[in-house]
C-alpha cells in the first residue's frame, strides 16, 4: 500500500510513520516529491494495516496498490522518475541517446568511435566488455580490459559509460568502471542479478527479455527497486514473435504501456530489436514518437570488420543522420533532442 504524508509533514513525523511500519515486520520505502512525501509498504496483507496509518493526523491517504509490482508503478509514484548520470538525466525533457560499439574491441577502435559519437551528440558511451553470445566460440569479450579502455575513453570524452556485469560476480567490478551497470535480455530474470544490482549504488539499464510480457519486465525492475536501488532505467529491445524479418520485432506500444503503468525512464534499442542498420532511423524516430525518452544505438567505425553485431551497427556518419532526425521529431514534441 502506499501512505501519502500531508504537505508539510515534519522529518520527525516521517520518521514516526517508518517507525511504526517497522514495528509492524513491513519494509517502508519512502519517495520525497515536490510537495508530499510518499512511503511505499511492501509486506504480505500489509494493507490489513490501513486504519493504524489512517488514524495517524499526518497522514493523507492511504490506497492498496492493485497491480503486483508496486515501487515502479505509477500508483507508488505520479511524477516521472529522472535518473541522473553525472551531467545527463535520462526520463527528463531531453531525449538521451547512448551509443557506441557492441563491444569493446580495442583500445584504439573504442577511443576512435567514442569521439565520433560524441561529436554526433551522443550523451552516453554504449559497449560491452562481457558480451553475452549465443556461441561459445564467438567473441566473448575484453573483460576487465575492456572496462578500462571505456573508463578512458570516458575521461577523454566526459561521456559516462553503460555496460553489461552478465553474472553476479561481475556486478563490483563493473560498477567500479561504469557510470551505468546493464542488465542484459538474457539476464531480465536473473533474480540474483536483479538483487545484486539493486544493492549497489550504481544506476541500472534493465533490457526487456526477448521473451517477457510487460508485466514480467516491470516486476524484473522490482526486483531492483525493492533491493534499495531507484535509478533505473528501462530498455525496449524487441521479442520474439513469429516475424523473422527483423532480428526481433520492436515493440513500440510498450513503450507508450510501460509510460503509462510506471514512473521509471524507458529507452528503445533499435539495433538489437532489428538487427538491420537501414532501419535503426525509422525505428529511432518511431521510438521518440512513441515516448521514448531515449535511445541505445550500436555504432562501428568499420562496421564490416566488428568482432560482434557488425550487420546492425551504423557508422558515425550514419549516426550523424539519425540523430538529426531524432533531434527534428525531439523538437515536435517539445522535448529537447
Ligand atoms: C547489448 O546491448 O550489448 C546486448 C547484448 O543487448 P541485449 O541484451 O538486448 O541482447
Ligand atoms: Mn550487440
Amino acid at each position: 500500500m502506499v501512505i501519502t504524508l500531508k504537505p508539510g509533514t515534519t522529518e520527525k513525523g516521517i520518521q514516526h510513520v517508518l517507525d511504526k511500519i517497522k514495528e509492524l515486520g513491513f519494509t517502508p520505502h519512502v519517495s520525497k516529491g515536490a510537495e508530499r512525501t510518499i512511503i511505499g509498504v511492501i509486506g504480505e496483507n500489509a494493507i490489513r494495516s490501513r486504519e493504524i496509518f489512517e488514524a495517524m493526523f499526518i497522514v493523507e491517504s492511504v490506497m492498496p496498490i492493485s497491480q503486483p509490482y508496486k515501487l515502479v508503478s505509477r500508483g507508488f509514484k505520479s511524477e516521472d522518475t529522472v535518473v541522473k548520470v553525472e551531467n545527463v538525466e535520462i526520463g527528463g525533457k531531453e531525449v538521451v541517446v547512448m551509443a557506441g560499439p557492441c563491444a569493446v574491441e580495442s583500445r584504439a577502435q573504442l577511443l576512435k568511435v567514442a569521439q565520433e559519437v560524441k561529436e554526433a551528440g551522443a550523451r552516453i558511451l554504449r559497449g560491452g566488455a562481457f558480451k553475452p553470445r549465443t556461441s561459445p566460440y564467438s567473441f566473448q569479450g575484453l573483460g576487465e580490459e575492456g572496462l578500462k579502455y571505456l573508463a578512458e575513453a570516458s575521461e577523454i570524452t566526459h561521456l559516462p559509460v553503460v555496460t553489461e556485469a552478465r553474472d553476479v560476480r561481475q556486478v563490483e567490478l563493473v560498477a567500479r568502471y561504469a557510470h551505468i551497470v546493464q542488465v542484459g535480455a538474457r539476464n531480465m530474470q536473473n533474480f540474483d542479478l536483479l538483487k545484486e544490482v539493486g544493492r549497489g549504488k550504481k544506476p541500472v539499464l534493465l533490457k526487456r527479455g526477448m521473451s517477457s510480457t510487460v508485466k514480467e519486465f516491470l516486476m524484473s525492475a522490482e526486483y531492483i527497486l525493492s533491493s534499495g536501488n531507484y535509478n533505473v532505467i528501462l530498455c525496449e529491445r524487441g521479442i520474439r514473435t513469429f516475424e523473422d524479418g527483423t532480428r526481433f520485432t520492436l515493440d513500440l506500444s510498450a513503450v507508450s504501456l510501460i509510460k503509462q503503468l510506471s514512473h521509471l525512464p524507458v529507452i528503445v534499442d533499435p539495433s538489437h530489436a532489428t538487427g538491420n542498420r537501414d532501419l535503426i532511423g525509422p525505428m529511432s524516430r518511431a521510438a521518440i514518437a512513441a515516448g521514448s525518452d531515449g535511445l541505445m544505438i550500436e555504432v562501428h567505425s568499420r562496421p564490416e570488420e566488428a568482432l560482434s553485431d557488425g550487420f546492425q551497427s551504423i557508422r558515425p556518419d550514419d549516426f550523424r543522420k539519425v540523430m538529426a532526425e531524432v533531434r527534428s521529431v525531439a523538437r515536435v514534441l517539445g522535448r529537447k533532442g
